[in-house]
Parts: C-alpha cells; sequence; structure tokens
C-alpha cells in the first residue's frame, strides 16, 4: 500500500508521526524548493508532525522573491514611459525596487495593468494598436511555456506593439549553488512537483549522484510533503542519492513534450541574477535571438541595473533555508504586509507572508514563545 494511501485512513497523523519516528535514527535537513509548498507546511502545521531531528527549511521557490531589485526598477521606468502598458501578475505591484513599487509607479501616472495571463496582455495589444504593451514574464520553469506562446500568438498576430520584459528563472542550477555554499546544511531536498512536470526530473538525476542527496519530487498537498519528507528521509538513513516522484499523478520522468519543444523554440537559457543570491550560470531564459523584436529590454534601450540597496531584509538568507522567517528582526515590526521590506512578505508564495499569515505578528508557534 502507498505511504499517502495508508495514511488517509483515520488515525492519519498519529500513525504518521510514529512512522517517521521509527524511521529517522538522526537529524536530518530537507529542503521544499517551492513557496507552495512552504505555505501548505506552515498553513497546515506539516512541520509540527515531523519527529524532533527532521526539520524542513524553506527554498529560494518563490520566483516574484527571487526578482533582483534592478529588474524591477526596469519595469517601473517602462510603466512610467508614455504610451506604454505595463501588464504584470498582482503579486508583483507591491515589490520594492530601488526607489518605488510598481503601485507607486501608477500612482504616479504610470498605466499599471493586473492581468491573469500573458494571453490577457497579448489581447490588450491587439485590441489597442497604439500603446506599446509589455508583459513582467516572472517566474520558474511552469510560467515559460504561457509566455513563449504569448510571444508565437503576438508573432502570428503580427503585433508590433507587444513585448516581454523577461525575469524567468530555472531552479536546478539554484539547487547546486546551495549545495555548494559554505554552511550549507540541507541533505534532501522536495523538489516543486509543478516544475517537473513541465520539465520532468532527468535534469536532477545528475545533480543526485553528483552531490550524493535525496530527491525527491513532491506535491502541493498536505499528505504529498509527508510522503515526500518520507521518501527523502528513507533514502537518507539508507544512504541512498537518487531522484524519486512522489507526484506521479501529474509528473513523468521527461515532462510536458509539447510544453518543452515551445520553451526550447522561443528562450535560451542564460546566467540570471537572483534577489540576494547574486548572478547564477545557467538559471535564467532569455528570448533567443530569433524573437528580440519582442524582448522588451531591448525595444526600450534600458540600462543595465544598479548594484541592490542596503536593507535590513534578510531575504537572502531566508531564501537559502539559512534562516526562518520569524528569525529576521524586521519581522512583524519594520516589516509587514501593509509595509514590506521585501519580497518574501509581498508574495503570495513568500516564505515570510506565509509564517505571518498563519503564525501572527512573531511568526511563532504558542509553543515557541
Ligand atoms: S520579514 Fe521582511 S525584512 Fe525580514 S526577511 Fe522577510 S521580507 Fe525581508
Amino acid at each position: 500500500m502507498k505511504f499517502v494511501d495508508e495514511y488517509r485512513q483515520p488515525g492519519t497523523v498519529q500513525r504518521y508521526a510514529r512512522a517517521l519516528a521509527r524511521l529517522a535514527t538522526r537529524p536530518w535537513t530537507l529542503m521544499e524548493m517551492c513557496g507552495g509548498q512552504t505555505h501548505t507546511i506552515v498553513k497546515f502545521g506539516v512541520d509540527q508532525l515531523l519527529p524532533p531531528g527532521v526539520t524542513l527549511v524553506h527554498g529560494p521557490g518563490c520566483p516574484v522573491c527571487v526578482t533582483p531589485v534592478g529588474l524591477i526598477d526596469k519595469a517601473i521606468e517602462i510603466a512610467g514611459r508614455p504610451g506604454v502598458t505595463l501588464c504584470s501578475f498582482g503579486d508583483m505591484l507591491r515589490v520594492p525596487g530601488t526607489r518605488t513599487d510598481l503601485l507607486g509607479a501608477r500612482a504616479a501616472g504610470g498605466e499599471v495593468r493586473v492581468v491573469y495571463s500573458p494571453l490577457d496582455a497579448v489581447r490588450l495589444a491587439a485590441n489597442d494598436p497604439r500603446r506599446e504593451v509589455v508583459f513582467f514574464a516572472v517566474g520558474f520553469e511552469t510560467t515559460a511555456p504561457a509566455n513563449a506562446l504569448a510571444v508565437c500568438l503576438a508573432r502570428r498576430q503580427q503585433l508590433r506593439n507587444f513585448s516581454l520584459l523577461v525575469a524567468q528563472v530555472r531552479l536546478p542550477p539554484v539547487l547546486e549553488r546551495l549545495l555548494v555554499t559554505p554552511g550549507n546544511r540541507v541533505q534532501g531536498f522536495l523538489a516543486a512537483g509543478h516544475v517537473c512536470t513541465v520539465m520532468g526530473y532527468t535534469e536532477y538525476e545528475p545533480i543526485a549522484r553528483h552531490y550524493g542527496v535525496p530527491i525527491v519530487v513532491t506535491g502541493f498537498e498536505p499528505l504529498d510533503i509527508l510522503e515526500g519528507v518520507h521518501l527523502c528521509v528513507a533514502q537518507l538513513e539508507a544512504g541512498r542519492a537518487t531522484v524519486q516522484n512522489q507526484y506521479s499523478r501529474s509528473v513523468r520522468r521527461h515532462g510536458n513534450h509539447a510544453a518543452r519543444q515551445l520553451v526550447r523554440e522561443v528562450f535560451e537559457t542564460v546566467p540570471r541574477r537572483w534577489r540576494g543570491l547574486g548572478e547564477i550560470p545557467q538559471s535564467g531564459l532569455a528570448l533567443r535571438q530569433s524573437y528580440r523584436d519582442f524582448d522588451a529590454e531591448h525595444r526600450f534601450g534600458l540600462a543595465q541595473s544598479a548594484a541592490e540597496p542596503h536593507s535590513p531584509c534578510i531575504s537572502h538568507l531566508i531564501l537559502q533555508g539559512a534562516k526562518k522567517p520569524h528569525e529576521c528582526p524586521a519581522f512583524g515590526k519594520l516589516c509587514t504586509p501593509e509595509h514590506p521590506l521585501g519580497a518574501p512578505m509581498v508574495s503570495s508564495e513568500g516564505a515570510c507572508a506565509a509564517y505571518r499569515r498563519y503564525r501572527g505578528t512573531t511568526g511563532r508557534l504558542a509553543a515557541q514563545l
């Protein structure tokens, strides 16, 4: 019987806790890679179900959180230009740039529109050829196919007024970066199920082999995460390091062929700067030369961005799993959802937002106070 099936029976939680406690003979530190998984863990208290010594730390899996200040400044600059509409998912509007955010740009007269899909932005461009429409393409491999599709559609419709400001990032290179970071304490990973639904998990296999870390492709329900932790700890206890697929109801080893092909057609792999983590080779996607006409940075001739400003925000430590949100001195005091100092407090996938939402103004459980 599969682990999840077994633990869906009455008494699931207690039996789960006993099973993991029997399994874990020593401390292990695991990282979940996706902000959606972080929210499930904090919302449902999955971390409280783990035996003492098995620790979950939160990874850099929030695309809004890792978008560098420089790119947000570029979006703000574009939004301020006459005749331009900057389209974005709502999460990005309150992420601080160097001096303001996109909401501030809108208040100053810029045309900033919230959309739910890049295809909405293509429609806006088609409906008003006099305006330049730019979509702020933020996301992991999950959003890349829709963005690639938007560009293909704009080309097919011969739209000359549509472009992407690309902030696409890829997860496998950052996982490698974390493993070689001095002081790294992560011994196993829960990979993001939705990313692997698109891309498959063959890219993780050499990483697991080379670094000797188990990687379990994991879903987003509480029981998915419990099973992911169980599989990861079982590998660690047995001295194994392979890629396992917990999320087999959605993920295939080679991912979604059509989506991967579309992404390959439109994007190429490039180095990309991550907020708080610096530049990571091969960790980003950029439009290929043949699609350069749709590249907003090229179209608007935007200058390279400045370095990240000094801030009390320790999101670089949060995103590497070195600290938890409630360990940030600014949490709940200087930094709140109403007045965020950093992206992890703004984004719906941000770890700080999860702690604030589900664990109150201190971010701690009652037992930790
Ligand atoms: S609580 Fe605020 S200041 Fe601290 S790391 Fe999170 S976003 Fe940054």
